[in-house]
């Protein structure tokens, strides 16, 4: 508004602007012949405001949901998603599904409750679904059931801590706590589905809706591959809780965003049987020379861990032990990295077994625990996600991340498909919730769920809208 008033040249332009958007606002109904032009003039208001805040009662925010079928992507279907998420039985609802799975935390491959909640509402929601997929997992659909389909995905599993939140929804399973917010996730996923249910005559294709087991341990995303649940699918998207962001802002990058990740355990053994062939000293040694590989031989400027998490030597006092058992993790941004991570592991802890006459061997996992490729976004999903996002909650509330080298089994559909993960934040420093996940402190500001649900669901109504329409420039070809 300031501009138009300090630049007398483009005064009429001005006077011509208000009257094209008060008419908008006031009388929609009247524009029918200019209605992409009330559409043009509702995302150059939305942009001017944030929705969250501006849109909640307003006429404006009517004005935008009137009348729209969506043919036309406008900010009047993001608004139109945000609202049905913001109603006070559906943010009621959320809040309730969250709680009911965060007292009751199941483990990889166990989450057996879990998957029967979000069946029980799906069958409420009238929303079919494939069952059982790896285990415990549900692949759902919404829209056509025609092509496109493009992917949704919530982890489902909880992690093996205690909780030491004192609240009315505390875990009631002692020893397991849903510590990575996966609890949310399935929330919003449900919230998801219902918005996307609700949406139902708009959606150009179908979305399909993964909740998946064991996303901690057992590569969950592995087996629900490997069952069929991306099948035909052509993109997939995932959300993860960040209590590195203030409670609803999304963030993400293009390119690399977590790291590879792999496990190793090493056993050092004594074959002599001698208190002079000591395993306590050899993998002492071996777990310094270890330190040299990221210090020594990896470049400074391209980031990689590789960190030994436990030791164990038994607890004798008065005698050299036979067998030394220790290991760890290691990480980089590159397969080529996690290879020669892997590669180096191994040969620094045979050889320094050998220096000190032990015997040793070094389990990777490989069987059980898949080596994690890194999470890399592609950058055509990342700007899908930005673009739908910032439609729906203001660039204000989208924020350029920088990687880490925490790790993620998304991944695995990433190297299928073309994918893209982002985070929701869930900080509030008043409530206390800025505790990193898997902290037994951890917890989250459930204000972030409606936003989730409906980031989620304008995102995959959008990018079905969008290929609609390039799939329609490409017939006019
Ligand atoms: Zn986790
Ligand atoms: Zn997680």
């Amino acid at each position: 508004m300031k501009s138009l008033q300090q630049v007398s040249p483009f005064h009429f332009i001005s006077v011509f602007l208000i009257i094209i958007i008060s008419t908008c606002m006031v009388n929609p109904q009247k524009i029918s012949s200019s209605d992409n032009l009330c559409s043009y003039f509702g995302s150059t208001i939305k942009s001017l405001t944030n929705p969250i805040l501006k849109f909640k009662n307003g006429s404006v925010e009517d004005f935008l949901a009137l009348g729209k079928d969506c043919s036309v992507w406008s900010s009047a279907c993001s608004q139109e998603i945000l609202k049905i998420a913001q109603k006070t039985e559906n943010i009621k609802w959320i809040k309730s599904v969250r709680r009911r799975i965060h007292e009751n935390p199941e483990l990889a491959f166990q989450e057996h409750e879990t998957s029967r909640l979000v069946r029980r509402e799906l069958d409420e929601m009238d929303i079919s679904y494939r069952f059982p997929v790896a285990k415990t997992g549900i692949r759902a659909m919404v829209g056509t059931g025609e092509p496109p389909f493009v992917a949704i995905r919530a982890d489902m599993d909880a992690l093996p801590i205690q909780e030491v939140v004192e609240w009315e929804h505390k875990s009631k399973n002692p020893g397991k706590m849903h510590a990575c917010g996966h609890d949310a996730h399935v929330a919003m996923l449900l919230g998801a589905a219902k918005i996307l249910k609700a949406r139902q005559n708009h959606l150009k294709g179908t979305v399909i809706l993964l909740f998946q087991p064991a996303e901690e341990a057992g590569n969950g995303a592995k087996r629900m591959i490997e069952e069929g649940a991306i099948e035909n699918v052509e993109a997939i998207f995932a959300m993860h809780v960040s209590h590195l962001l203030p409670t609803g802002v999304i963030g993400s990058r293009s390119g690399p965003l977590l790291a590879g990740c792999g496990f190793f355990k090493a056993v050092i053994t004594s074959d002599k049987g001698h208190n002079s062939v000591d395993p306590v000293l050899t993998a002492s040694a071996a777990v310094i020379s270890l330190q040299g590989i990221v210090s020594r031989e990896a470049n400074p400027l391209d980031s990689q861990v590789v960190s030994v998490t436990f030791l164990n030597s038994g607890d004798g006092l008065d005698m050299v032990p036979r067998k030394v058992e220790f290991g760890g993790t290691f990480r980089a941004f590159s397969n080529t990295n996690v290879n020669q991570l892997l590669r180096r592991i191994e040969e620094v802890i045979v050889a320094q077994a050998k220096v000190y006459r032990c015997s040793a061997t070094v389990d990777f996992f490989k069987n059980t625990d898949s080596i994690y490729p890194p999470m890399v976004n592609d950058n055509q999903m990342y700007e899908h996600v930005k673009k739908a996002t910032i439609d729906l909650v203001g660039s204000e509330n989208f924020q350029v991340v920088q990687p880490v080298m925490g790790a993620e089994d998304f991944t695995f559909y990433s190297e299928v498909i073309p994918a893209a993960f982002f985070y929701i934040g869930i900080k509030n420093e008043i409530l206390g919730s800025f505790h990193s996940a898997h902290s037994p402190n951890f917890m989250i500001d459930e204000d972030a769920l409606p936003i989730g649900a409906a980031t989620h669901a304008a995102i995959a109504e959008r990018y079905l809208h969008d290929r609609d329409i390039s799939i329609t420039a490409l017939h006019q070809i």
